[in-house]
Formats: C-alpha cells, structure tokens, sequence
C-alpha cells in the first residue's frame, strides 16, 4: 500500500480538491493508497474539512495537531502513523503535481527506496523571496554536502527509510534535508511548480527566516568556526595596530588617534556580540533538543485506523 501524506494548514479551500484529485490519479492507476492528512493547527475549517471527507471516503484519515507545530512536524506525524510500504508527501495545494505520484511509485516498484521531487521551475516566486531562497540554499547545500537547490518536500520514501527517519530523536527536523542525508539507493523526477489555485503562502518572511536559521543550524557548526576566523583575525590585525602603536610612542610621535580607538572599539565589539548571538543560537538549539518535548501533539484523529496520540 502506498501512504499519501498530506500536511494543511489553513488550506479549508483545498482538501477536497486535492483529495480529489490524488484519488482520480492513484485509482486509475489501480494503486492500493491511504491518504492522511494532517491538520496542522488550522485556524479555519480545514479540519471540518477532513472529517467530513473521511466519513464519506474510507481512503482518507486525518490528524489533528493541537496547535500550529510547522510543517516538518506534520510531515513527521503523517509518517509515523501511516501504514504503507512506501510513503508519498506532498502539499495540499497542488503544487506538486500529484499525477507525478505514479512516476515515483513506479521507481519505487524498480527499487528505488528515496524517489526525490526536483522542482524544474520554481513557479511564480517575487523577486525578493527567489534572491533568499537561492541564498538559503546555497547555505544549506554547503552544510548538507549535497546540491539542494532544487530539492522540495515532493517525496517518495520506502517503508525502510521512513523507519530511519522517525527512529532520529532530532526535534528540529529538517524533512527533504534529512531524507536526503539517510543515503539509500536513490533517484529523482523533475516536476514544474504548479500555481496555487487557492489560499496564500502561508509562510510570512519572519517565519522564513526562522526556518532557514534553524535549519542551517541542525545540520552546520561553520557559523560557529566563522567567529573563531573572525577571532584570528582580528588577533592579527591587533598585532600589527599594536606594533605600530608601539613604535609611534617610543619614537616620541604617537598621533592623538581618537577616531581610530573608537572605530576599533565599536568594530571589534560588534564583532564580539554579534559571535555570541551565534553560538546563543547553537546554545538554544541545544536546549530545545534537550527538553525532548515532543515534535507535536495530537488532539484528535478521523478514519478508521487512525492511532497514536502523541509522539
Ligand atoms: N503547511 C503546514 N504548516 C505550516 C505551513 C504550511 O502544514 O505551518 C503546509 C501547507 O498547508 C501546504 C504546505 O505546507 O500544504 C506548503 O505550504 P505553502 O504552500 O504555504 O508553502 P509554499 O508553497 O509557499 O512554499
Ligand atoms: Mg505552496
């Protein structure tokens, strides 16, 4: 059986369309398939949405978060409680063409355990928001190890891979990182970005930016070894200032040098702040790894088999 997860949030317009189009595809296709979606926290009606889909439908189950936990934990929700062989994620906007599916469960049939969506275009994009994602993922492919240029959520993982994956403790989880980084005999497709044809982004550019942050830092320390290059550095520089200080005041011509001292003061004490907001930043990570809280938490489920309550 193929699993089909599908994270909403805010998305009252699109589950019914995107359940309907998944099932017109997958039955022509006569592949056995469950489709749970996952309710993160919704503050519309997605999730009376979902219920009422899976009273009509018995291919559908929900999950209900009970507050808005992001959508890498409700990836990881939707993995740890389907039931398939292999595992589909993909949004319930449409923007990742579902009949695309069938292309990866066929890979998947030929053995391909990690069927990657590459995006081919990345879709209607500003300007402003296609400059960060290129900046974001450059960092990121540089911490990864690999291109994650084109990389999306778009997946198809085998049943060995999701074991992988919920059997990591990492809370901050960064899903098409990670399911890249497991290894296993892997392979993609390329899909163009489709339009949204309802709702909005639901991503503001603060919580961009908080994601992009949090995840170059689960998978790199470079930040950290910056601000010891930036130490050595500024060690250097201090020699050499300081040598010529020094020969200034034993011949008897030390300048006055006012603005020099201030602007090395104001420099190397942002400098200074500025390292230990970074490594603040490592510190919180840790400590939000150490709780061990849970990635989310489960108020309700939809559809038959529908189990687990927390994580
Ligand atoms: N999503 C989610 N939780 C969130 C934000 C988004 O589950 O906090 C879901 C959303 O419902 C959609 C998918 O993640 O199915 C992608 O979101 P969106 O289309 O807003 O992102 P974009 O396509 O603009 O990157
Ligand atoms: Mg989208």
């Amino acid at each position: 059986m193929l699993s089909v997860i599908v994270p909403a949030y805010n998305e009252e317009e699109m589950v019914e369309k995107c359940a309907s189009a998944i099932r017109d595809i997958l039955l022509k296709a006569s592949i056995l398939y469950e489709l749970i979606f996952v309710d993160d926290g919704s503050k519309d009606n997605t999730w009376e949405q979902i219920v009422r889909l899976s009273i009509q439908r018995t291919d559908i189950r929900g999950i209900h978060f009970s507050r808005n936990f992001g959508k890498e934990a409700a990836i990881m929700a939707g993995l740890s409680n389907a039931a398939g062989e292999c595992c589909v994620v993909l949004d319930c906007d449409l923007q990742h063409p579902p009949e695309k599916i069938i292309d990866m469960y066929k890979l998947w049939e030929k053995g391909y355990e990690v069927v990657e969506g590459r995006k081919s275009s990345r879709g209607d994009e500003g300007k402003l928001h296609s400059l960060a994602a290129r900046i974001f993922y450059s960092l990121i492919s540089a911490a990864v190890g690999f291109d994650m240029s084109d990389a999306s959520d778009f997946r198809l993982l085998d049943r060995k891979a999701v074991n992988v994956l919920l059997n990591m403790r990492e809370r901050n989880a960064f899903f098409r990182a990670l399911s890249s980084w497991i290894g296993f005999k892997s392979t993609f497709i390329e899909f163009d970005v489709q339009e949204r044809s309802a709702g909005v982004s639901k991503w503001s550019t603060s919580a961009l930016v908080k994601y992009a942050i949090s995840n170059i830092s689960s998978f790199s320390t470079a930040p950290m070894q910056i601000v010891t290059a930036l130490g050595v550095v500024m060690f250097l520089l201090s020699i050499i200032f300081g040598g010529i200080a020094l020969v200034q005041k034993i011949n008897g011509i030390a300048l006055e040098g006012f603005t020099t001292v201030i602007l090395l003061l104001l420099f190397s004490s942002s400098i200074v702040m500025i390292s230990l907001g970074i490594i603040g930043f490592y510190i919180a990570q840790i400590y939000e790894e150490i709780k061990g809280r849970p990635r989310y938490i489960i108020s309700s489920t939809c559809g038959d088999q529908a189990h687990d309550t927390v994580d």
